[in-house]
């Protein structure tokens, strides 16, 4: 029998323990309700310009339990229907509550294997947080990310300080001989290649994850910068991944070093892309290959291989006295732009065709640009890059704009006004006006969208061939890391259970 128990039928998440009810039974809800939302603690905003330091400084046990005696344990947590991954989050914050810290993170690794990720870059404004019960009161709702973020940043620490290595709750080891010796290919490092991999792992899959670069998580280390997201922290929840048995094979893009023919003869049985969509969107307006007009991509890799001090670390840059504008008001674009200062920028501008209240980045991003400085040009489209008598960058012409209708992303379109063009000096531009779905080469023809994407099915990650699924952006386009880890976990459900039932029939026959 696969001895792999899902998570809704583990009693570490079950509500109606003792210890649980006493909990509930220790304050009343007026005494959690009147509590106030504890806030993580920030370094100031003129020091940390000037360090790449991590703003979030995370909270103290004592203020990771006050905040956990906020949660009401509701008895339908609405919090937990936006949580793409499905944390059990009251059961891991009760475990906050009693201090019984290392049963959080086991609560938690039924469901992720990136909790200290997820509690940095999630945007949970819009989704656990989004739901919790304090907001129909009119109140803050309760921290959930920064307690996930606790919870996994003590373990870790606690890991560190007693000398083992990282920490792997029992409940995640779980491995299942029913699948051993099965091979299961993972294309690509990036969160939604991790969750696939962490959970087929735990099912007792023989995992391999081939990454094209030198180094795993995709986005969480060459575009997230180290001040939101700190490098060692990510490296810890891989070694997590790969203490649950997964393989890592860097330096090998699949479709190109390494053939899916090849795959298949190295007897993988399954396989999961995760590519990402990591190739730049252009806005095509003259003036954007002159020296001095970045994509994202360029821009933050250079960025974050300078903080991680390795051969490319050669390549630094800085920015002292430049006036830089970073296009777009996404997380990349926010990340770009509070990097620029941290390069000694003098002028950093976010130019935004929208207005403000549009902006897609997440609110603690854009609360940080603000405080350190940037510039906001909202409702101003680039138009034309201008060069010097070099050929070098000097300025952008960026037409006014106004708000229109809503378009069918609900939000309202930018117009321009007639004749409203203004020149602006620049000496570097960094475009981050998205991004584009990045499939991997030898991709079947019949497996590719018009845009580029994997066709699968939404529900199970599979493709049009039985034994090819995908997630994360490469299927969604470019959107966040805990939808691309949901679309792991789901299309890891939907191969196990494919391959349940072609050994059950066998057995059967
Ligand atoms: C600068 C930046 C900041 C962001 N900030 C946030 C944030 O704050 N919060 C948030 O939720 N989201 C954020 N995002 C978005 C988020 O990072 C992505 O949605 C998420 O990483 C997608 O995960 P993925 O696993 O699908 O792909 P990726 O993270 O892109 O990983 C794909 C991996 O596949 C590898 N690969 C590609 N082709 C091949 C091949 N042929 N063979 C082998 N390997 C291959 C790549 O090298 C890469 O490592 C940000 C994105 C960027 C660029
Ligand atoms: S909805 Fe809010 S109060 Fe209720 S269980 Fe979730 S986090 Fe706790």
């Amino acid at each position: 029998m696969n001895a792999y128990q899902h998570p809704e039928t583990n009693p570490l998440v079950s509500r109606d323990t003792r210890w649980r009810e006493e909990l509930r039974e220790r304050m009343s809800t007026r005494e959690r309700t009147s509590l106030p939302r504890v806030e993580m603690p920030e370094i100031p905003s003129e020091y940390r310009v000037k360090c790449n330091d991590e703003v979030n400084q995370g909270l103290s046990i004592e203020q990771a339990v006050l905040e956990a005696r906020r949660c009401l344990d509701c008895p339908d947590p609405g919090c937990m229907k936006g949580c793409p991954v499905a944390n059990h989050i009251p059961a891991f914050i009760k475990n906050v509550e009693r201090r019984h810290f290392a049963e959080a993170l086991e609560v938690l690794s039924l469901t992720t294997v990136l909790p200290a990720v997820c509690g940095r870059v999630c945007p949970q404004e819009k989704q656990c947080e989004a739901g919790c019960i304090y907001n129909k009161m009119k109140k803050p709702p309760v921290a959930i990310g920064n307690l996930e973020r606790f919870v996994a940043d003590f373990n870790r620490e606690v890991s560190r300080q007693e000398g083992y290595g990282p920490v792997v709750p029992t409940v995640s080891k779980i491995a299942s001989p029913f699948f051993g010796g099965i091979r299961i290919a993972v294309i690509g490092s990036g969160p939604s290649g991790l969750a696939f991999a962490g959970d087929m792992a735990k099912r007792g899959y023989d995992v391999t994850v081939f990454e094209a670069l030198d180094r795993l998580g995709g986005v969480l280390k060459y575009g997230i910068p180290e001040f939101c997201l700190p490098k060692d922290v990510v490296n810890a929840e891989i070694a997590r991944v790969a203490e649950l048995g997964v393989k890592f094979v860097k330096n090998t893009c699949v479709g190109i070093t390494m053939g899916f023919d090849e795959l298949q003869e190295q007897g993988f049985k399954g396989i999961f892309i995760a590519t990402g969509a990591g190739k730049p969107r252009f806005m095509g307006i003259p003036g954007e290959n002159l020296p001095g007009v970045m994509t994202a991509n360029e821009y933050l890799i250079r960025y974050n291989a300078k903080n991680t001090d390795d051969i490319y670390g050669q390549n630094v840059m800085t920015l002292r006295r430049k006036r830089v504008a970073v296009i777009g008001a996404g997380n990349t674009a926010m990340d770009a732009v509070r990097a620029a200062l941290r390069l000694g920028a003098e002028k950093a501008m976010i130019v935004y065709r929208r207005s403000a209240s549009e902006m897609p980045a997440r609110e603690e991003e854009v609360r940080h640009a603000r405080e350190e400085g940037v510039e906001f040009l909202t409702l101003h489209n680039p138009v034309e890059y201008l060069a010097d008598e070099n050929g070098t960058l000097c300025a952008m012409r960026l037409q006014r704009m106004e708000l229109g209708e809503p378009d069918e992303s609900g939000r309202r379109s930018p117009i321009e006004i007639p004749g409203a063009v203004e020149t602006v000096d620049v000496d570097l531009v960094v475009v981050c006006v998205g991004y584009l779905p990045n499939p991997p080469e030898q991709l079947p023809d019949q497996l590719r969208s018009r845009q580029g994407k994997i066709k699968v099915d939404d529900e199970s990650g599979k493709s049009s061939r039985p034994s090819i699924y995908a997630g994360g952006d490469i299927v969604r386009g470019a959107a966040t890391v805990i939808l691309a880890m949901g679309d792991g976990r789901r299309a890891a459900k939907a191969m196990s259970e494919a391959f349940e039932e072609i050994i059950s029939n066998t057995t059967l026959g």
